[in-house]
């Protein structure tokens, strides 16, 4: 199991973690703020460096395909890992503006799910955009949607998470019923993602701390993907456009 530091901090932007193993699949250690794509969040990119300063890029991260729990570190193309044998001290460092993006946009998704009562088909958040699938045939508007994110921004709700057991949830189905996606079941403890008056949901992703630091997030496309699907596309609305 890789301890998974951006689960509790989605603002820690280095760790210091030991190499467990390397091989095909990717780079493993004993400790990452490196988040793996999942859950429709893209994987973080940013580095590895040893105590004599040898940088290694890291370009994705990856939820390991038949160890469960454990995190892969995608080097860039072309890196050259003979520093990173297992047992190697480094500093695993997060490309941040990357993370801001994810941070910004995946918490404004939640927004949207807020904004939007129906149910989510899928969902994609990169640095670039983010989109959502709605389960519904009805028109959204797209000025409408953009001014709601920017209602609920203004407001400055306190974003946090916390773990309930699964006990916890069997006992409030009142909880349960408020959220706008089901929780998983089965892994005994389930991680969930409240934006204070306005949004519980189960989520693994990172966030940002307060509405307020999603800032100027727009809705730039909605699209009719079938009959039954509307998806909505964001994007930083700020000049230059993504800062990431
Ligand atoms: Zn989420």
């Amino acid at each position: 199991m890789t301890e998974e530091l951006f689960r509790e901090d989605a603002t820690l932007l280095s760790c210091a973690a030991t190499v467990v193993a390397v091989d095909e699949a990717g780079i493993v250690l004993d400790r990452t703020v490196f988040y793996p794509l999942g859950g429709g969040q893209a994987g973080d990119a940013g580095t590895l460096e040893t105590a004599d300063g040898t940088v290694i890029a890291i370009a994705d991260t990856r939820k390991h395909k038949e160890r469960p729990g454990v995190i892969v570190h995608l080097p860039a193309p072309g890196a050259d890992l003979h520093a990173l044998a297992p047992g190697t001290r480094v500093t695993a460092r997060i490309d941040a503006a990357r993370r801001q993006a994810h941070r910004r946009f995946h918490t404004a998704t939640h927004l949207l799910c807020a904004l939007v009562p129906h149910p989510v088909d899928g969902c994609s958040i990169t640095a670039g955009y983010a989109r959502l699938d709605f389960h519904m045939n009805e028109a959204l508007d797209k000025d409408a949607l953009t001014a709601g994110i920017a209602r609920l921004v203004a407001e400055a709700h306190p974003v946090r998470h916390r773990w309930i057991s699964e006990q916890e949830l069997d006992a409030s189905p009142q909880l349960v019923r408020s959220m706008s996606v089901q929780p998983p079941r089965g892994l005994g403890r389930v991680r969930v993602l409240e934006i204070v008056g306005v949004d519980l949901q189960p989520c693994g992703g990172t966030h940002v701390g307060n509405t307020a630091e999603v800032g100027a997030v727009i809705v730039t496309k909605i699209e009719k993907k079938s009959a039954m699907t509307r998806r909505v596309i964001l994007g930083f609305a700020e000049p230059g456009g993504s800062p990431g």
